[in-house]
């Protein structure tokens, strides 16, 4: 299994349009950070974490052949208004791909994407999109997947694991029952916003503390605004790190 993360930016991407900033106009690549986004290869098959404003650059940047299957977390705009670029998929595999997700961020995808999922051959579009909804542990292609139900603020979102690795974008609180489903994690990659507080994401202290409550092997803090350079990343403690676009794990 190879885990790629595409994107490890938060929702306006870094750099932000209009900023001129350290970050913003830093020359390293690291610091350039596409909307949050998750590949996970297995066994010749392509699942998607999230479709992100960024997906169309993000899939030809990584070379993305196909898609098989796309995993939801929210329905938040940074991780689903890229949906449309699914269409270049839907025509090249000439299927209706699969997607995975809670109840509530399906209702919100239905209700704000109708043409992806029902079609509008009137005006022209296809149906591109099989939705499908998860509430337990669940497999696909052989690979055991197992949602992670979070707290991002007042909204609920599902974080994922994918065997060793957990993926738990856009959270502040990880309910109780899920740190039972997170054990034996070995690689954590966990939202870390920024260094100030935030109601719908962890900071990066908080970060912190929840990698070490979870104690994997290794963490890396993702879905990074522009107050944070990666080249901060000396100050973080052992095996904790920044995640950055391209950055991929074979497990
Ligand atoms: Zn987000
Ligand atoms: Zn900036
Ligand atoms: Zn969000």
């Amino acid at each position: 299994m190879k885990i790629t993360i595409l994107g490890s930016g938060t929702s306006t991407g870094i750099p932000m349009v209009g900023c001129k900033c350290p970050v913003c106009t830093s020359s390293d690549p690291r610091d350039s950070r596409t909307r949050a986004s998750l590949l996970v290869e297995h066994g010749g098959r392509y699942i998607l974490v999230d479709t992100s404003t960024d997906l169309r650059i993000q899939a030809v940047r990584a070379g993305i052949p196909r898609i098989d299957a796309v995993l939801f977390t929210h329905a938040h705009a940074d991780h689903v208004h890229g949906i449309d670029e699914m269409r270049g998929f839907h025509f090249h595999q000439r299927e209706v791909i699969p997607c995975y997700a809670s109840r509530e961020t399906l209702t919100e995808l239905l209700g704000k994407f109708d043409y992806i999922f029902n079609g509008r051959y009137a005006h022209g579009y296809h149906k591109i999109m099989e939705p499908h909804e998860i509430a337990a542990p669940f497999e696909l292609f052989g690979l055991g997947i197992t949602p992670i139900p979070l707290l991002h603020g007042n909204m609920p979102a599902t974080g994922f694991r994918f065997g060793p690795l957990a993926y738990l974008t856009d959270c502040n609180r990880v309910p109780e029952g899920s740190m039972e489903l997170l054990k034996g994690t070995e690689i954590l990659i966990i939202d870390g916003l920024r260094h100030t507080p935030h109601p719908h994401h962890f900071n990066i202290r908080e970060a912190i503390d929840m990698a070490t409550e979870i104690s994997p092997r290794e963490t890396y803090i993702t879905h990074l605004t522009h107050e944070v350079s990666h080249s901060e990343e000396a100050d973080l403690p052992a095996g904790i790190h920044f995640a950055y676009d391209g950055l991929s794990f074979t497990i």
